[in-house]
């Protein structure tokens, strides 16, 4: 019914998590109706993205440079360090304005029915700098899901006699990610967490 082209944009956009066909279609329409110079700038938008972005040498998160805006941050305190999954989970907890340590992105759960082994995660760049920068407690921020929860006491275990590690406080919906909690909530989970 649609063209080639048509229906492989509507492919490509039910690749996107959270978007079914009804909702790739509809994208689909809309950019087909809008300007040309308009619908190539999210074009232009994911090629510059994917060309310019990469994980901080220092701890995982997404940036321009070598380091991250959080790490180059000469006013974070160095002592602290949360642990998150991914990414966006730096920005779930710098939106409750709670933490002003630095973070680690291991870069998944561990999972071993997909496949996921300790050695995919970034734990070992995290110990390296556990016993390198003076720091003195460790909060495992991973999601309250069974591999966030199995990854948190994993790591836990790897950092034992090392450093204090905490755990955030219960009180986030079990089983959503940190990226669905609201500010309020995770901000108490961080101020109430508590020793592992
Ligand atoms: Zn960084």
């Amino acid at each position: 019914m649609l063209s080639p082209a048509v229906e492989n944009l509507v492919t490509q956009l039910t690749k996107l998590p959270g978007i079914g066909r009804r909702s790739a279609q509809r994208l689909t329409f809309h950019l087909l109706a809008t300007r040309p110079e308009d619908a190539l700038e999210l074009a232009h938008a994911i090629e510059d993205v994917k060309a310019r972005v990469r994980f901080c040498r220092e701890c995982g998160n997404l940036t321009e440079e070598d380091l991250c805006g959080v790490c180059a941050d000469e006013r974070r305190d160095r002592s602290v360090i949360c642990v998150v999954e991914q990414p966006v989970d730096v920005v779930s907890v710098e939106r409750t304005g709670e933490f002003r340590g630095l973070y680690h992105v291991l870069g998944g759960a561990l999972s071993p029915l997909d496949g996921v082994e300790p050695a995919d995660l970034r734990i070992d760049g995290l110990l390296g700098r556990v016993d390198r920068n003076g720091v003195t407690e460790v909060v495992l921020a991973t999601n309250p899901t069974m591999t966030g929860e199995a990854t948190a006491a994993y790591v836990a275990d790897r950092l034992r006699g090392k450093v204090q590690v905490t755990r955030l406080a219960s009180g986030l919906p079990v089983g959503g990610d940190l990226e669905y909690a609201d500010e309020v909530t995770l901000g108490r989970a961080l101020a109430g967490r508590r020793e592992m």
